[in-house]
């Protein structure tokens, strides 16, 4: 069978541009549309690109796993730069080690929160963090030119396995924790980890922050017999139920590659992700008068509420954990966040980093002292509504253009679709990157506002589609 090639379209390009990276990486079906062949001349193009030196490798647990990996390593060999294999690691382990490693970059295989048939990979660079668009274009350019840096007989690259990531990861977590604080309160806690990598983390961190562990999908198996690998709360039921059965004071759920962190209270309910990152966001930036936040425009209300509280300024980019990530650190600042639960906590690293979330949510309960049910009642409450708006194909791209027209004037965020913010809520109106749909976000104070700004938002994309 003829393999299909990976088709996957960033944000608003036209359907007709062929890119290899999506949002976050490559993505696609094992031996379908992710292939064997593919890794090997992603990894010589990004090898070429990253120059010359070490470059770090790891996998998470999915099928395909050693496959890709060997040919990953083999394609970096051929180029001259030498391998450090990290092994099976969640993906902010490997960006952790890379710069610390003096590495010129990082491949990670994954697909991160994808359903299990997916594979997929994230390329790093020196400093740890997934490439910036521009250099996805350079090794996109590699790729598809099939100009590669060959090595000399003599100058081939070298392998060496590196076994000290985790031990390396978990006590650098553990420097930023007040791990005696938490050793006191003694927490009981349910860890999912959706039989993938932070199995190999995040047990063993919280037994050492002093907490009563039990766990569950913690064997390795690509098969994902547990869960799906997205946290959702529809993928959690299991866990809420443990969580209560057990009585737990927390449940703890990351996704494929454990970059994020999901949290159930003691009552079994799934908190949103907003909701743990605005906990954390409170705690952080109250430490320092004026300081900086990084979020997507995708984050709401709560966020907002968090920074006024602090003094805090925000800082909006548009959706995507790398473009967070390279903002967060171009302006050197004190936290970042998402609204699925991804937190940047720069003094650790400037990724999103599951196990570091889930330390920073302990440390609070422990200084705090109160249950997370009971940390969560204090926020302030918002509702949202989504809603997907189908639009004919040719005409998914010229919206935003009339879009743009008919809102001028608001108070609006452009970064990324459109923003209009109100004072009883906003919407966000967004294109779909692959398929031909808007997207429509809308949040209020109440459910009946969330309802009736989505539908003003639908309103006007549909208006806007019948004069594209
Ligand atoms: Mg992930």
């Amino acid at each position: 069978m003829k393999p299909t090639i990976l088709l996957s379209h960033r944000l608003a390009e036209p359907p007709h541009v062929v890119r290899i990276f999506g949002t976050n990486g490559v993505r696609g079906i094992i031996n379908q549309s992710m292939t064997v062949d593919m890794a090997l001349d992603i990894s010589r193009s990004a090898a070429t690109i990253l120059g010359a030196g070490h470059v770090a490798v790891a996998r998470d647990s999915r099928m395909g796993g050693e496959m890709f990996s060997r040919a990953i390593v083999s394609g970096l060999l051929s180029t001259g730069c030498s391998v450090i294999d990290i092994g099976l690691a969640p993906t902010p382990t490997l960006q952790f080690v890379v710069p610390r490693l003096g590495c010129v970059g990082g491949i990670m295989i994954t697909a991160s929160h994808n359903p299990g048939e997916f594979s997929g990979i994230k390329v790093m660079g020196s400093d740890g963090i997934e490439v910036s668009r521009d250099v996805e274009d350079s090794i996109e350019n590699s790729y598809f030119g099939r100009e590669f840096r060959v090595a000399p007989w003599d100058r081939i690259g070298t392998v060496e396995s590196y076994d000290s990531a985790l031990r390396q990861f978990m006590d650098a977590i553990k420097s930023h924790i007040d791990v005696q604080g938490a050793q006191k309160r003694r927490l009981t806690v349910v860890v999912d980890c959706a039989n993938s990598v932070g199995s190999l983390v995040t047990p063993q961190l919280m037994r050492e922050l002093g907490c009563k562990v039990f766990s569950m999908n913690g064997q390795l198996d690509g098969t994902f017999p547990g869960r799906d690998p997205e946290p959702l709360p529809e993928n959690l039921t299991e866990l809420s139920r443990a969580v209560v059965s057990i009585g737990a004071d927390i449940g703890i759920a990351h996704d494929g590659d454990a970059d994020r962190a999901t949290f159930v209270d003691e009552r079994g309910q799934v908190l949103w992700g907003d909701q743990s990152f605005a906990l954390i966001a409170s705690r952080v930036l109250a430490r320092k008068p004026g300081s900086t936040l990084v979020t997507p425009v995708s984050s709401g209300r709560l966020i907002e509420d968090v920074a006024k509280q602090t003094g805090a300024q925000i800082v909006w980019t548009e959706v995507g954990s790398v473009v967070v990530s390279h903002k967060v650190k171009e302006l050197g600042a004190d936290l970042g966040g998402e609204e699925n639960g991804g937190v940047f906590y720069p003094p650790h690293q400037p990724v999103r980093d599951g196990p570091m979330t889930a330390a920073q949510v302990v440390d609070i309960l422990a200084a705090e002292g109160v249950s997370l049910s009971g940390l969560i009642q204090k926020l302030p409450k918002y509702a949202s509504a989504k809603t997907k708006v189908p639009v004919p194909a040719e005409k998914r791209d010229r919206i935003l253009g009339v879009l743009l027209q008919m809102t001028e004037g608001q108070n609006r965020i452009t970064l990324d679709g459109i923003k209009l913010i109100y004072d009883e809520g906003w919407i966000l109106m967004r294109p779909s990157g692959t398929e031909p749909l808007w997207r429509c976000f809308a949040e209020g104070k109440t459910q009946k506002t969330a309802d009736k700004l989505s539908q003003q938002g639908v309103n006007l994309i549909r208006e806007a589609a019948a004069s594209s």
